[in-house]
């Protein structure tokens, strides 16, 4: 390693020590046990390099948002004989990417439409893949603007059932993004209702048990609120540069 991929490395794992130490004390506080979360590392704007010291600090589930920079890195990763790597594709999905995300994600965590699974299904098929899907949940307020994207809280069960009547999809529970907002009370609010929407569907699908909230900066709040996979990016590899 030379001296600068050192230094990177020695930066992401004081990140991670940072990380896993809120983890505990919010699993503490929660009466949670840190090991019912999964940290999923946000690789997104970032190199395949910070994968590899990621991968070697133990972290096993990569999250990534766009197809295009998915698609290339995971094939890097396999290349450098990079294995054992689970990759969780968070972003938007549209439709004419499902075959290329169906290639080579484990679990899309923003299934929020059922023309969705569809697509998703049918290339899953082709690749000889099984993939895990999330329905993703709209947490928006009446009075908010600013949906983060996924299904109306309503349309929960019906996409969830497509998925589970789909042949190479796998349910395995919900996912969200808080709604932008200066008062924290919106994002316990938000969790809050995830959480009511996760357990009305472990009634009818009890394995569905995935809870994906929680960023950077509100990973207490998802665990406080039942998360059991957080989507941390900035708080492990640093800011990235704002999306043009
Ligand atoms: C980028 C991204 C994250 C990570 O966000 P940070 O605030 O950097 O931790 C989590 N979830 C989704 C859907 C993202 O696009």
């Amino acid at each position: 390693m030379t001296p600068q991929e050192e230094d990177r490395r020695q930066v992401i794992a004081e990140n991670l020590e940072r990380v896993r130490g809120r983890v505990d004390r919010a699993c503490a506080a929660a009466g949670r046990g840190p090991a019912e979360i999964t940290i999923i590392a946000v690789t997104k704007t970032f190199p395949l390099a910070d994968v590899a010291h990621l991968a070697a600090l133990g972290l096993r589930a990569m999250g990534e948002n766009r197809d295009g920079e998915a698609g290339v890195k995971v094939a890097q990763s396999r290349e450098a004989g990079l294995h054992g790597i689970e990759w969780h594709f968070v972003g938007q999905v549209q439709r004419n990417k499902a075959a290329s995300i169906a290639s080579y994600a484990d679990v899309v965590h923003s299934v929020d439409r059922v023309p969705l699974v569809r697509a998703l299904d049918t290339a899953a098929g082709h690749a000889g893949r099984r993939l895990v899907g999330l329905v993703q949940v709209d947490l928006r307020e009446p009075t908010g603007a600013d949906g983060r994207g996924g299904a109306a809280p309503e349309d929960v069960d019906a996409i969830a059932a497509a998925i589970e009547a789909a042949e190479h999809l796998v349910l395995g529970g919900v996912m969200a993004v808080a709604p932008l907002a200066d008062d924290p009370a919106t994002t316990v609010r938000a969790f809050a209702r995830l959480a009511e929407v996760s357990e009305r569907l472990r009634a009818t699908c009890p394995h569905a048990t995935i809870v994906s909230a929680g960023m950077s900066g509100d990973l207490e709040v998802a665990i406080e609120h039942g998360a059991t996979h957080l989507r941390v990016g900035t708080a492990l590899l640093g800011s990235r540069p704002p999306l043009g």
